[in-house]
């Protein structure tokens, strides 16, 4: 009966007791976790554990470390922790990605060289005789180009 009132007050998942992977006789809370491994490593001098590498919590011997860098839900820092210097931090920069939005300024830039050519074009456009259907206007700026471009040649 005291087992079955002990399951009531159960505590949940999130406070489930760890075992040390020191001593399995060390029970701890996840959130104690950290501070007593700091503590039980020095009794443990001549133990082979080592730390996970994308989570100091975890500790496993040489020969289990391999497996469970497999599996360690912490697996998305690896790159992180390969290239620390590389990377950036984990939040976003966002003044980064406003940089992008000037971009287009570079696709076409203001002061390009003088161009003749376009110049005497865009002269050509204001000449087209106002009022006349699209059509006709785009026949003429063609036609005048044309001209252009045979004057041009001399
Ligand atoms: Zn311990
Ligand atoms: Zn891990």
């Amino acid at each position: 009966m005291m087992s079955k009132n002990k399951l009531k007050v159960a505590p949940p998942s999130t406070e489930t007791y760890i075992a040390c992977p020191y001593d399995s006789a060390h029970r701890l809370l996840p959130t104690r976790l950290a501070w007593h491994l700091t503590r039980c490593a020095r009794n443990h001098p001549g133990s082979k554990m080592v730390h996970c590498p994308f989570n100091n919590t975890h500790i496993y011997s040489v020969t289990d470390i391999q497996t469970h860098i497999g599996v360690c839900p912490n697996r998305a820092h690896l790159e992180r922790y390969i290239h620390p210097d590389k990377l950036p931090p984990a939040e976003p920069r966002a003044m980064e990605f406003n940089i992008e939005s000037t971009e287009d300024w570079d696709a076409e830039p203001p002061v390009e060289s003088y161009n003749p050519q376009a110049y005497c074009e865009s002269n050509f456009v204001i000449r087209n005789p106002q009022g006349a259907p699209p059509s006709a206007r785009r026949e003429f700026r063609e036609r005048e180009r044309r001209r252009f471009q045979e004057h041009s040649k001399f």
